[in-house]
């Protein structure tokens, strides 16, 4: 049992949530890295929502309200954390969940395809084998991506995705909404609303910010979008970091 009063309790209960996902065949041993990595940031950036990414999940929230075909990609460390919220967003917007892994195997899509199955999600993309955008680029181990949500979509919602395959959707000429802790990573970088906050705290956030949203103008929604700069937030999210080092 963990103790309530460990100062780094709440780190610890999501520590234990992605270990039991890893032996649940939801997450892949690099997907308990990329968590390591995570942590390290959330420290940096004081393990709390910032002003700044307050208002880049704001943004985010008045993107899909705008927009015909989003897609909320999903993968193992977003399972493990937070499929529930995930579960949430998708009814709430009505868009569809789509599985997309770095590691794909048919045994990660079938567990992880049933945890969204048993909270009730309507549509579940990304488990058609045949399905994927042709991605020559990509070699290694790194799995191309699925396209049956992403093809017809106008914006995707990729929490954790790794840096080659945010850059291919780019290409796509897709909008991307990333959520990532490393304001310096390639996905950050590449992303055209970065929001740098730990997902644990993003996706009630962001569901919050739509119910808020969903009430104003379309004309107030499209300012709101049209004031926002990726770069300048992302430079705002590296100062708040050498502020905690001050
Ligand atoms: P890139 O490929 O974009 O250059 P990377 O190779 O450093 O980045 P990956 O391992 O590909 O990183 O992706 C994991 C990313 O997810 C890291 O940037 C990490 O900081 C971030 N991350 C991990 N856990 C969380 C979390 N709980 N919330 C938000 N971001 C997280
Ligand atoms: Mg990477």
């Amino acid at each position: 049992m963990l103790n309530k009063d460990h100062p780094r309790y709440q780190s610890l209960v999501y520590r234990e949530k992605i270990v039991e996902a890893h032996e649940n065949g939801i997450l892949a041993d690099s997907g308990m890295i990329a968590h390591g990595r995570g942590e390290t940031f959330d420290y940096l950036i004081g393990e709390k929502t910032t002003p700044n990414s307050q208002n880049t999940i704001d943004v985010a929230a008045c993107y899909f309200l705008t927009r015909k075909h989003p897609v909320l990609s999903v993968n193992g460390n977003t399972t493990a954390l937070v499929s529930e919220d995930i579960a949430k967003l998708s009814e709430l917007l009505d868009i569809p969940v789509e599985i997309n892994l770095y590691y794909r195997t048919p045994e990660r899509i079938e567990n992880i395809e049933r945890v969204y199955k048993d909270l009730g999600v309507k549509e579940i993309l990304g488990t058609d084998e045949d399905d994927f955008i042709d991605t020559p680029n990509l070699n290694g181990p790194r799995s191309p991506v699925s396209i049956e949500g992403i093809k017809k979509s106008d914006l995707v919602f990729i929490p954790l995705e790794d840096g080659d395959r945010a850059e291919k959707l780019y290409d796509l000429g897709k909008d991307i909404i990333s959520v990532d802790l490393n304001p310096l990573s390639r996905t950050a970088q590449t992303s055209t609303v970065t929001i740098v906050d730990n997902i644990v705290r993003v996706i009630p956030a962001l569901i919050e910010s739509v119910k808020k949203y969903e009430n104003y103008d379309k004309t107030d929604i499209q300012e709101k979008i049209d004031l926002f700069n990726n770069k300048t937030n992302l430079n705002i999210a590296i100062k708040d970091i050498i502020k905690r080092f001050e």
